[in-house]
């Protein structure tokens, strides 16, 4: 890839042989489970948020995700990330019978939830049932962002949320999107900044897409691929041996991003395994071409990587390295 800064290509290429370094060529697989696009929130960004009346809505049933998470394991992804709108249909017990079900599956698997926020009693019953990690954005350090973002949601709130699944023991990832209009811009030193002061675990950050149908539908994207490989690039040197996902929206910006970012600090794939009758509706953001959708395309994924020199680490945990 061409760079059009000097300084963002040394980033890169040190923070590429950093990764090297600490993680040698593997790189960690997780299956994501779309189980549900309903939410109760109107995050202005959304695709799925709640004001948008166009969505098909979709609930998996507790059945249908345990197969799903069973299908994953049979293929070697030792991870299930499940992942949802804000959905309250999903109440504590229904969820901690399916966390138990799909560990009763295969112990030493992992369980990721990303599911927004609940109460720390919930936490608490997800984790005590076999959770083990736990995905919550902060989406954007800049308070006044934040709240225009977010008609119901509160920054604080939502940073106590984080530092609440870290106290219940949950390996806990947060990140950012970049590219936000409006953003400040020294924005991403700030997102930077509170990543490494949360002290987290993972890191998910991907830049912002726009969604048909929501406040934000026609602000076209901000970020180009230079600066996304820069953001993996500065938080991999920011903190050496975190878990780095390789977001999807990357792909959605740039065909090939996604793969790209492995050489700029990611070390983590997260193929997308929700069922071909509802990966079309969950879309938060739009999306260029067909998703990789299935196992098989997890498989190919994993076959890519290994032209390039990787090595997928399939029927591994992939546990952060970061306690
Ligand atoms: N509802 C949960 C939550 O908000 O934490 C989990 C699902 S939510 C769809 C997962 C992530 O999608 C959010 O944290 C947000 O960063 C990202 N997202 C939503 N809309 C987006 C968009 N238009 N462009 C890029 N990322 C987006
Ligand atoms: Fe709901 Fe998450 Fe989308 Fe916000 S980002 S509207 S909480 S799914």
């Amino acid at each position: 890839m061409e760079f059009k800064d000097p300084a963002v290509k040394a980033r890169v290429e040190q923070a590429g042989k950093l990764t090297k370094k600490i993680f040698g060529n593997k790189v960690y697989i997780r299956g994501i489970i779309e189980f549900s696009n309903c939410c109760r929130k109107n995050c202005n960004y959304c695709g799925i948020r709640r004001g948008n009346t166009s969505v098909v809505r979709y609930q998996m049933s507790p059945d249908e995700i345990v197969a799903k998470a069973e299908e994953n394991l049979k293929h070697g992804i030792k991870t299930i990330v499940l992942q949802s709108g804000e959905d309250l249909s999903y109440t504590k017990d229904v969820l901690v019978n399916i966390i138990k079900r799909i560990k009763a599956l295969d112990p030493e698997c992992a369980i990721t939830l990303s599911i927004g926020e609940r109460t720390e009693e919930e936490y608490k019953a997800f984790k005590d049932a076999g959770a083990d990690r736990f995905l919550m954005r902060f989406e954007t350090a800049d308070r006044a962002l934040f709240k225009s973002l977010h008609p119901d949601d509160d920054y604080d709130y939502r940073i106590e949320a984080i530092k609440t699944l870290q106290r219940l023991g949950y390996e806990t990832g947060s990140g950012f999107m970049f590219g936000i209009p409006g953003e400040a811009p020294d924005a991403d030193d700030h997102n930077i900044a509170l990543l490494k002061e949360l002290g987290v675990a993972m890191v998910g950050c991907g830049p912002f897409i726009p969604a048909e149908r929501t406040p934000m539908e026609g602000s076209g994207i901000h970020a180009d691929l230079e600066r996304c490989l820069d953001i993996y690039a500065k938080i991999r040197l920011a903190m050496p041996e975190v878990n780095i996902a390789a977001a999807t929206a990357l792909d959605a910006m740039d065909k090939g991003a996604r793969k790209l970012s492995l050489s700029a600090g990611a070390n983590v794939v997260m193929p997308n395994t929700t069922p071909a009758e509802y990966k079309d509706n969950y879309s938060i953001y739009e999306r260029k071409g067909k998703l990789d959708d299935a196992i098989a395309d997890a498989k190919k994924l994993g076959a890519e990587l290994e032209k390039l020199g990787y090595t997928p680490l399939w029927n591994q945990r992939g546990d952060s390295r970061v306690k």
